[in-house]
């Protein structure tokens, strides 16, 4: 099997090492003069992964899409590899470095799932594309599949075919909006290998999830929200004895 290294190795001196990839400061987000998110404060730095876990309605969306460039604050600051993402020229830092997996799969219906590897592939100019793409279609399953079009999917294979496309251009964060919603048990594992391959590679890995499990094993921190703001932020195992996810129901 074709090794893998998916991320960009974005932080290559000694200094820049030491600052964090991502920081998000202050960050809220109101809807219509509701607050969604109040004030979420984090520094990530390369290697790391963090799951964010809540109910629905708690935030998750609306704190990841803004980390990926994709929702402007309310409230305070997204930072990505030092470059303020909201500020002129700040969305080009995001299309280098942000890899973004949105909580609806977006693809195109007259395209089939090795099509969107393609369209992926040039967009981005992705090195040693044939290997890539035909190893990230193999440990989705999909490599079979690949001359199917959307509508001729299961949800979870579209699913797949969304993280593949995420995976195979290069990143220095990887966002990813509920990723396990919608696969079976061999996909989720496949995803849990391929997102510790990236967190190994350097990446910041960040994800919601309602499924706390699947963060084990992989993630450095659990931040828990409910109703916009941060409950409880620790270790998996800190979480998780914290009896925290238990009370809200989400363990
Ligand atoms: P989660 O991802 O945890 O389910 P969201 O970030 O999607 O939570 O939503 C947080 C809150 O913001 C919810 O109360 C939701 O109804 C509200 N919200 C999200 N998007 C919009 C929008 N586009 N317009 C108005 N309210 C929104």
């Amino acid at each position: 099997m074709h090794d893998l290294p998916y991320a960009r190795p974005v932080v290559t001196d000694r200094t820049a090492r030491e600052q964090p990839l991502v920081e998000l400061r202050d960050l809220g987000r109101d809807y219509a003069g509701v607050a969604a998110l109040y004030e979420l404060d984090l520094e990530v730095a390369a290697g790391q992964a963090i799951a964010l876990v809540g109910h629905n309605g708690s935030g998750k969306t609306t704190a990841l899409t803004m980390l990926a460039g994709r929702l402007e604050p309310t409230r305070g600051t997204v930072k990505v590899a030092g470059v303020d993402v909201y500020r002129p020229g700040g969305s080009a830092a995001v299309r280098s470095l942000v890899s973004f997996v949105p909580d609806a799969p977006a693809l195109y219906a007259d395209l089939t799932v090795a099509d969107h590897l393609d369209l992926v592939g040039l967009a981005h100019g992705v090195e040693d594309f044939d290997a890539r793409a035909a190893a990230l279609l193999e440990r989705f399953d999909l490599a079979e599949r690949r001359h199917l079009l959307p509508r001729e999917l299961s949800r979870g294979m579209r699913q797949k075919t969304q993280l593949s496309c995420a995976l195979l251009r290069p990143f220095g964060v990887l966002v990813l909006d509920e990723p396990v919603s919608g696969l079976d048990p061999p996909s989720r594992r496949a995803l849990h290998g391929l997102l510790a391959e990236a967190k190994q590679e350097g990446a910041v890995v960040m994800f919601s999830t309602h499924q706390l499990g699947f963060a084990e094993g992989l993630v450095d921190r659990v931040i828990v929200l409910a109703d916009g703001r941060v409950a409880m932020a620790g270790t998996y195992e800190h979480v998780v004895a914290s009896g925290e996810v238990d009370e809200l129901g989400l363990s």
